[in-house]
C-alpha cells in the first residue's frame, strides 16, 4: 500500500502561494497580496483570523504541512495545554470528552487544528512529567513508529511522543517535530484556533486544592503509624545516620541549642527498598507528626501551581512541630525538564524558600524527600544546601533480607524444614528488594493454604480452628513463590517501547 506522507512540500509553502499570488493580479487578486503582504511583512496578527481570510490566503495556509502547524504550538506547549486535530472541531471535541480521563490535570488552554486529510482525528496534551502524549481519539488502531520499530496505539489510548515519532492515520504520515520548518509564530492564528479556560480552571483548581489541603491536615493529626525501627531490616547505617540527624535533635533539643541543623534530605534507590517504610518508622521513633505525599499526586492535583499549598503545608507543619514531611517521587516536582536544570521553577523556589525559613526559624520540620531517579533531580535542589543530606537506599544483602524475613514471618509459622539460607543467596543473587521479600512470603503463605486445602474449607464453610493452628508454610510454598517471583522479574525486564500513561496510573 502506498502511503502518503503529510510533510513539507519541496516549494515551500511560503514562497509557493505568494508566487502564484502574483502571477495573477486581478482586483481580488490584489486582495490577496495584501493580506499575504501582511502574513509576510507587518506580522500584524490581530487583523487576520482564519476566519476572515480570502481563498488564497486560505490556499497558502492549506499548504502549510499538518506536522509544522503542530510543530509550532508544540514550541509553546506547556502542562494544561490541549491540542485537537481533525476534520470537525465539534466531532473532536466529543471524542476527547470521552477520553477525557486519560488527561491528570486542568486543561487551561485549548486549540484545534482543522485538517481534511488526516483520515481521523488526534489529541495531544502535556503530561506532568513534562512529555507530550497523543490520544488515539479514533475507533481504529494508529501505528505508531519508533526508532524502527511499530507500536499499535490502540483506540481511545495515549502514548508518549518524542521528536521524530511518526503516527500512520488511515494510511497518512504524521511525524513529531519540536519545531516547525521555520518559525511560523505569526501565523499560528491563522492555521489553528485557540481557546483559553484559564481563569475558570483555575478557580476550580483552587477548590479542589483547599479540600484536598484540609484533608491533609486531619490526616497529619492522626497518630502516627507505629511502625519502629525494629521492624526495619537491614539499612543499620541509615538508621544510625537517621538517629543523630533527625531523632536526637527532636529528642534532646537542649543538646543541639544553637547549633544549625540540616532539614532537607533525600533518600534515593530502587523502588521497594524501604524508603517510604523507613520514613515512617523515623516519624514514629522521633515521636514527630508524619504527613507524607507523594508529588506525581501533587503535580496532577495541584496542576504545577502549587506554590500557595506548599507554604500552607509547611505552615501546618510548623503549627503541629515536631513534624515530618515526607515527600515519595520527589522527582515529579523537582525534576529537570527535558534533561536541564529549570532555575526559576516556580515550585522548586518556593520550596526552596520554604526550606530556608526552616532553616532561619530552626523549627523542628524535617523534609525526607525520596527518588527513584536521583539524576533526574534539577541540581537546583540537590546542589543546595537545603537539601544537604543525600543517602543511597540500595537493595539488601543476604542478612538484610534475612532480617527482613524475620519481620515478615514473625507473626506467622514456617516449618521448621524449610532452608532459608538457600532461599536468601537466590534473592540476594537477584537483587530482591525489601518489599520483594513481603510479597514472596505473602505468596507462600497463600500457596500453603492452597496446598493444605484451607481457602476450599473457607469456601465450602467446614474450617476448624485445626486447621488454622496446625498450618505451617512449607519449603514448596517458599519453592513455588521464589520461582514465580525470579519469572516475573525476567518477564519484566523488558521495557516496551515508550511509556502507556493510562495503563501505568
Ligand atoms: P520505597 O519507598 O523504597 O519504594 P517501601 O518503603 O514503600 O519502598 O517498601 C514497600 C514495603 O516493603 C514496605 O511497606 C515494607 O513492608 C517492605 N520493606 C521494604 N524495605 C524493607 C526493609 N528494609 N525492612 C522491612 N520491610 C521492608
Amino acid at each position: 500500500m502506498r502511503i502518503n506522507p503529510i510533510t513539507a512540500k519541496p516549494n515551500y509553502y511560503h514562497t509557493a502561494a505568494i508566487t502564484k499570488a502574483k502571477g495573477e493580479v486581478t482586483a481580488e487578486g490584489r486582495k490577496d497580496l495584501t493580506v499575504l503582504n501582511h502574513l509576510n511583512l507587518t506580522c500584524n496578527q490581530a487583523m487576520i483570523n482564519f476566519k476572515g481570510t480570502t481563498d488564497i490566503s486560505r490556499m497558502l495556509i492549506k499548504q502549510i504541512p499538518l506536522e509544522d502547524k503542530l510543530a509550532s504550538l508544540f514550541q509553546n506547549f506547556k502542562l494544561g495545554d490541549m491540542i485537537l486535530i481533525g476534520k470537525n472541531m465539534h466531532e473532536c471535541a466529543k471524542e476527547m470528552y470521552k477520553n477525557a480521563g486519560l488527561i491528570k490535570n486542568a486543561i487551561k488552554r485549548g486549540f484545534f487544528i482543522p485538517d481534511e486529510n488526516l483520515g481521523g482525528s488526534l489529541g495531544f496534551i502535556k503530561n506532568s512529567i513534562g512529555d507530550t502524549e497523543v490520544i488515539n481519539l479514533n475507533d481504529f488502531e494508529i501505528p505508531l513508529i519508533t526508532n524502527n520499530k511499530t507500536y499499535p496505539l490502540k483506540a481511545h489510548e495515549s502514548f508518549y511522543v518524542v521528536q521524530d515519532d511518526i503516527l500512520s492515520i488511515n494510511g497518512n504520515l504524521l511525524k513529531i517535530k519540536d519545531e516547525p520548518k521555520t518559525d511560523m509564530s505569526m501565523y499560528r492564528k491563522n492555521f489553528s484556533k485557540a481557546f483559553d479556560f484559564e481563569k475558570e480552571a483555575n478557580h476550580n483548581i483552587e477548590k479542589i486544592n483547599k479540600k484536598t489541603i484540609s484533608q491533609l491536615m486531619q490526616a497529619s493529626r492522626k497518630s502516627t503509624t507505629p511502625v519502629t525501627f525494629a521492624q526495619v531490616g537491614g539499612l543499620h547505617k541509615l538508621k544510625n545516620s537517621l538517629k543523630k540527624d533527625i531523632i536526637y535533635p527532636i529528642r534532646y533539643p537542649e543538646a543541639y541549642e544553637g547549633m544549625e541543623l540540616n532539614h532537607g534530605f533525600i533518600l534515593y534507590g530502587p523502588p521497594g527498598t524501604g524508603k517510604t517504610h523507613i520514613a515512617r518508622a523515623l516519624a514514629n521513633e522521633a515521636g514527630a507528626n508524619f504527613i507524607s505525599l507523594n508529588g506525581l499526586d501533587m503535580e496532577s492535583k495541584w496542576v504545577g501551581e502549587s506554590e500557595a499549598n506548599w507554604r500552607n503545608l509547611f505552615e501546618e507543619a510548623k503549627e503541629n512541630q515536631p513534624t515530618i514531611i515526607f515527600v515519595d517521587e520527589f522527582d515529579a516536582v523537582a525534576r529537570k525538564r527535558d534533561n536541564r536544570d529549570v532555575y526559576g521553577d516556580k515550585v522548586v523556589n518556593q520550596i526552596l524558600t520554604l526550606m530556608t525559613d526552616i532553616d532561619n526559624e530552626n523549627a523542628d520540620v524535617y523534609v525526607v524527600a525520596a527518588t527513584n531517579n536521583f539524576k533526574a533531580l534539577d541540581s537546583a535542589i540537590t546542589r543546595s544546601g537545603r537539601f544537604g543530606k543525600h543517602y543511597e537506599v540500595t537493595p539488601p544483602d543476604k542478612e538484610g533480607l534475612r532480617e527482613i524475613f524475620k519481620i515478615n514471618t514473625r507473626n506467622r509459622k514456617v516449618d521448621e524444614n524449610v532452608n532459608i539460607d538457600k532461599m536468601l543467596d537466590k534473592l540476594a543473587d537477584a537483587k530482591a528488594t525489601g518489599a520483594d521479600m513481603r510479597h514472596i512470603v505473602n505468596e507462600a503463605h497463600n500457596n500453603g493454604f492452597v496446598r493444605a486445602g484451607i481457602f476450599e474449607k473457607m469456601e465450602n464453610g467446614t474450617l476448624t480452628g485445626q486447621d488454622v493452628s496446625g498450618f505451617k508454610i512449607a519449603q514448596e510454598d517458599f519453592d513455588k513463590a521464589l520461582d514465580d517471583f525470579l519469572k516475573d522479574k525476567k518477564d519484566t525486564a523488558r521495557k516496551p517501547i515508550g511509556f502507556i500513561r493510562n495503563q501505568a496510573s
